[in-house]
């Protein structure tokens, strides 16, 4: 028996390889259309998230790092750290009571290239992250070497559909949390860590990458606009980075983009059957996060275990 896992995404990924980890025999249907998953900052913070998602969330989340770990070599586990303005320290304040595993940090003893101005912070040892780009690659390259065919045909088996927005056509629940990023490059910079930056309007963060990279996002907007950046996003993001350090200002903004985050009504994941179909959707903002779990989840499923 075949399963024909349609999309490439980061759950697509995550379930052709659990599928594959147990012996299933596997094709992977792709298409053209652009990722969620290619414009993600690639933070795996649970204890951050908790702030405004359900305890589940953390827990499923610290098992998708060991995952994570596991599968590839790449995932950097230096923790996040949380800064605000001094004159949004309530912000943080809040998020510290919204959250639990962080201690308080005075932020340059963590990342001595966040500004002075920066006086406290909350450092969240356990938390990691991943350039998503190369993970998606690895896991894909994995697959391959496995003898799981990429292809854009007809699917062989039974469907597992993994197509994130374009599954709105089946999944009539399924919304678009529209999420605008750019990508950043300088030499003047280094940081190790996820970086968030709390402020009451416009939370947004920075993920450091190889070659002097740095993933900066994100927004959270109620749209299924997937055009280009708007100037207002542009304009937060980029004075948000500028904030963290000046220095930022001579930066190369190498890329923007704009990634709709598939989402159910109660921004949780969820595996769905009808018509002969599986569904493993509803990533919403924790598609790195919790992909992997969902699927050893879908497995467990098609098992009959659960
Ligand atoms: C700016 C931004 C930042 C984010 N940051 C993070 C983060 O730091 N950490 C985190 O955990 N999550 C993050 N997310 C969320 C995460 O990216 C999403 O939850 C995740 O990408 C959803 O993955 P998916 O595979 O379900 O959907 P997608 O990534 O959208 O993948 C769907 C796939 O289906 C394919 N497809 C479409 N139609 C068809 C078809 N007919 N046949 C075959 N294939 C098809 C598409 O080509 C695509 O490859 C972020 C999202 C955005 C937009």
């Amino acid at each position: 028996m075949t399963w024909s896992i349609l999309g490439s995404g980061v759950t697509g990924l995550c379930v052709a390889t659990a599928l594959t980890q147990q012996g299933e025999k596997c094709e992977v249907i792709t298409s053209d259309t652009v990722a969620a998953s290619h414009w993600a900052g690639g933070m795996l913070a649970p204890y951050c998230e908790a702030e405004s998602a359900p305890a589940e969330v953390t827990e499923l989340g610290l098992k998708a790092i060991a995952w994570w770990q596991q599968q590839l070599g790449t995932v950097q586990k230096n923790g996040t750290l949380v800064v605000a303005p001094q004159r949004d320290t309530q912000e943080l304040h809040r998020f510290a009571q919204m959250t639990q595993a962080h201690r308080w940090v005075k932020p340059q003893s963590i990342e001595p290239d966040v500004a002075d101005h920066f006086e406290k912070g909350l450092f969240f040892a356990d938390e990691a992250h991943l350039d998503p780009r190369l993970a998606l690659q690895q896991l894909r390259t994995n697959l391959i070497q496995q003898g799981v065919e990429f292809h854009q045909g007809k699917p062989k088996g039974t469907v597992i559909d993994c197509r994130g927005m374009a599954s709105a056509d089946e999944l009539p629940n399924l919304r678009a949390v529209r999420g605008e990023m750019c990508i950043l490059q300088t030499s003047d910079i280094e940081f190790s860590r996820s970086i968030r930056f709390l402020h009451p309007r416009f939370p947004c963060y920075l993920v450091p990458r190889a070659e002097g990279k740095f993933m900066l996002g994100a927004t959270m907007l109620e749209s299924q606009d997937a055009g280009k950046i708007s100037v207002r996003a542009m304009l937060e993001l980029l004075t948000s980075a500028y904030m963290l350090n000046p220095a930022f200002a001579e930066a190369k903004i190498l890329e923007t983009g704009t990634g709709l985050r598939p989402s159910f009504p109660n921004n949780l994941p969820d595996i769905e059957f009808k018509n002969g179909t599986y569904f493993v959707n509803g990533m919403y903002r924790h598609g790195f996060l919790l992909a992997p779990i969902m699927a050893e989840k879908l497995v467990q499923l098609i098992k009959g275990n659960i």
